[in-house]
């Protein structure tokens, strides 16, 4: 999560806009795979900067909202002491596996460490991986991450904003 003073969010108007542009979006997306440009990594970092001097997460936890992250075991362990719990009764609190997968999730939507009236995470120093590396803007391969953002852009601001400054950036380059 990026805490920057930034116009707020306003989760409807997002969620119609992005229902509008996605699949404009997501063919931009796939052209990306196709042909990856030399430079996606220089775009995507000013792309990022982009993003984040425009978006503000604690006025959104859209993704705490409705999406999960995947726990590790190491994590449960650790978020399960940092709440005063056993790996074993967090887990059979708070998260499942989907049948035939080995991945732990949480049971229901919102995130139960979300506070609902800050839009903080209440477990922010021991969150999953999975949420300190969300929306994935920051990576040293973003070919690599275009895949998450295609299933992100629908429900995430800073991926939508994100997709959208690199579609000015390489608009802009194409002049
Ligand atoms: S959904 Fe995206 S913009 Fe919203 S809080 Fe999560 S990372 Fe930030
Ligand atoms: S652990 Fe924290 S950052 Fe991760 S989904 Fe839950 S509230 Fe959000």
């Amino acid at each position: 999560m990026h805490l920057l003073k930034t116009p707020k969010i306003n989760l409807a108007s997002f969620t119609k806009k992005a229902r509008l542009q996605r699949p404009a979006m997501l063919r931009f997306i796939k052209k990306l795979e196709q042909n990856t440009p030399k430079q996606l990594k220089k775009w995507a970092t000013e792309a990022e900067q982009h993003t984040w001097q425009q978006i503000d997460c604690t006025s959104c936890a859209n993704c705490c909202k409705k999406m999960t992250p995947t726990f590790t075991p190491t994590e449960i362990k650790n978020i399960a002491a940092h709440v005063g719990m056993t790996a074993a009764e967090f887990t059979e609190k708070w998260l499942y596996q989907h049948k035939g997968d080995t991945d732990w999730v949480n049971k229901t939507q919102p995130c139960q460490f979300l506070d609902s009236s800050t839009n903080l995470c209440t477990i922010y120093e021991v969150r999953p991986k999975d949420c300190a590396q969300f929306p994935h803007l920051h990576h040293a391969k973003p070919a690599d991450y275009l895949h998450i953002h295609k299933q992100n852009i629908q429900y995430c601001p800073a991926s939508f904003t994100f997709i959208e400054e690199l579609q000015k950036i390489i608009a802009s380059t194409d002049k």
